[in-house]
């Protein structure tokens, strides 16, 4: 069984760089000479990047446990990959559900493929989504406050700024307006 989207591959994609990225030995400098040893050394590692990780693998987690509570599970939950499977795993195990709750997790799967590419630098991953506010094609993503903002003129909050939007807002409005599948 393969995946069940787009987006669900591209999560997956997603973290399996960030997990190279967090393994990788940085023992060669940007030159690719042998790097000197350092009187002070760096940090082996990049700590917000393992805990991003972790952080994403424990949301999966959770998600899939809240989905499956209450409900028959046609065998036993196996244990969550420890690599980019997951979302695999997440698919298969929630696969019997109806439409509406997999709506929510295709939502976090999502809104996780964003915040995987953001993390790797990629920006303009913003730029292919639509704004909630008024459609067009006019996200630019602000580090400092961690949202999109709108730059068409007339796309206003409440308050007169520019419109803002989290990941998870744009993760819901692409989720919800996705062409609906074929029903069965
Ligand atoms: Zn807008």
């Amino acid at each position: 069984m393969g995946y069940e989207d787009s987006s669900t591959t591209r999560a997956a994609a997603g973290m399996r760089i960030l997990q190279e990225e967090f393994t990788a030995p940085r023992a060669r400098t940007a030159d690719g000479a042998p790097r000197a040893r350092a009187v002070h050394a760096p940090p082996p590692c990049d700590l917000g990047l393992l805990d991003h990780l972790q952080q994403s693998r424990r949301e999966l987690i959770d998600t899939t446990r809240v989905m499956l509570a209450g409900h028959p599970t046609p065998q036993p939950l196996p244990p969550a990959p420890a690599d980019e499977g997951i979302y695999q795993w997440m698919v298969e195990s929630t696969a019997h559900l109806d439409a509406g709750r997999r709506r929510a997790q295709d939502a976090i799967v999502y809104r996780q493929g964003l915040e995987h590419a953001l993390r790797a630098g990629d920006t303009l991953v913003i730029r292919r989504e639509a704004c909630p506010g008024c459609g067009c094609w006019s996200l630019m993503w602000r580090q400092q406050i961690q949202r999109a903002v709108c730059i068409q003129r007339e796309c206003r909050d409440d308050i007169g700024r520019a419109s803002q939007w989290e990941l998870r807002q744009l993760a819901h409005h692409h989720i919800a307006n996705r062409p609906q599948r074929a029903a069965k």
